[in-house]
């Protein structure tokens, strides 16, 4: 399906390890006032003033965490760096800098490199974040990355996941599911491609699905957003393993309960679309998709006017005592226990 259509292939023993970093970094302009020095020294050097320092990080290997059989490079280091900025936006905080270490076999010439790289810039271009360092090495298998990123904030800025109190609301932004649906059409069409490999796949109809998968945001928008409305979250997390899976986090390290509101689950008309094509229940995979880097926060209920009706935000339950527990409440109205994998369906409530 991803036929290479450039056939240049530039061995990396030609570079070396120092002319490939050199390769690979030498277009990255400083944006950040916080980056005193960038690559090119043993250490980068940052100074964030009177703000808070915020670090995360994530690793990311072939054959796990992502394909390359449809999985195109350029998009790969798009999203490798998205997923790791939206862990910092997830605290409510500004991401400011990355770090990007890649590990490669002898198999991945320098265009190879040069795309993932291409897709890392548009992203640190994208999010105004800087790329200051990383590590560059081989592997005997496959191709390895690690992302570190960093972010600044003001103290009182920053939302844990442990501030949740009963009768806070329960928010999602944007919509759910999608990811895992995009996910879905391209397995499918890297099967019919093994099949016959002169069938082209036409995905148009799942294009919001599809980009869901390979081109994923970091929601930098709703932490602006959320600043603009004077909203403070009580407790916030990213959604990158499923709705069900985060709400738990949420209660566990909130010590409350939750119920779901299965009918409020926000969901793409090609989400319900697909589901349906596949033969998928749409809430489990909202439950359990993943994916989505959607940003989940619960406020005090004092706070709804200001979310109120807006197209981004979307109210889907409200915490509880913890003695209650977490759950669904299903559209014909029956209490079902929220499991990490969606719900667990044994369980009669
Ligand atoms: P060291 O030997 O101290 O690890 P390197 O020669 O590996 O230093 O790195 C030189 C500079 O290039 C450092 O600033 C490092 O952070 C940066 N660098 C190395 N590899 C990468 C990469 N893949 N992406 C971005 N920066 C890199
Ligand atoms: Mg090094």
């Amino acid at each position: 399906m991803i036929a290479d259509k450039n056939p240049k292939r530039t061995s990396l023993e030609e570079l070396g390890e120092f002319g490939l970093i050199d390769h690979l970094t030498k277009d990255f302009p400083l944006q950040q006032k916080s980056t005193v020095k960038g690559i090119g020294d043993d250490a980068a050097v940052l100074d964030f003033k009177d703000r808070k320092t915020l670090v995360s990080t994530d690793l990311l290997i072939e054959g796990v965490h992502f394909d390359l059989s449809y999985m195109p490079l350029k998009h790969l280091g798009y999203k490798a760096v998205v997923v790791n900025l939206s862990d910092i936006y997830a605290m409510n905080a500004i991401a400011t800098q990355i770090t990007v270490s890649i590990a490669v076999s002898n198999r991945f010439p320098l265009e190879a490199l040069e795309a993932f790289y291409e897709g890392v810039a548009l992203a640190a271009k994208t999010y105004g974040v800087d790329v200051v360092g990383g590590d560059t090495t081989s592997s005997t298998k496959g191709m390895l990355i690690s992302i570190t990123a960093i972010g600044a904030a003001m103290e009182n800025k920053i939302v844990y996941r442990n501030g949740a109190k009963p009768n806070d609301l329960l928010v999602v932004t944007g919509d759910l599911g999608g990811a895992y649906m995009g996910l879905q059409v391209l397995e499918r069409e890297k099967e019919v491609f093994k099949v016959n490999p002169n069938n082209q796949p036409d995905l148009d109809a799942y294009s919001y699905i599809v980009e869901r998968q390979l081109k994923p945001e970091a929601r930098k928008d709703m932490v602006a957003l959320l600043d603009k409305l004077g909203v403070h979250p009580t407790a916030m997390i990213d959604i990158s393993d499923g709705l069900s899976s985060e709400i738990l986090h949420l209660c566990k390290q909130s010590e409350v309960g939750c119920n779901l509101y299965e009918d409020k689950i926000p969901l793409d008309p090609t989400v319900i679309s697909s589901c349906e094509e596949f033969g998928l229940d749409s809430t489990m995979v909202a439950l359990s998709g993943g994916e989505d880097y959607e940003l989940l926060f619960t406020v005090d209920q004092k706070e709804f006017p200001k979310i109120k009706g807006n197209p981004n935000l979307t109210v889907v339950g409200h915490m509880t005592a913890k003695s209650e527990g977490a759950h669904l409440i299903s559209r014909n109205i029956s209490k079902i226990p929220l499991t990490a994998q969606g719900w667990n369906s044994l369980a009669k409530a």
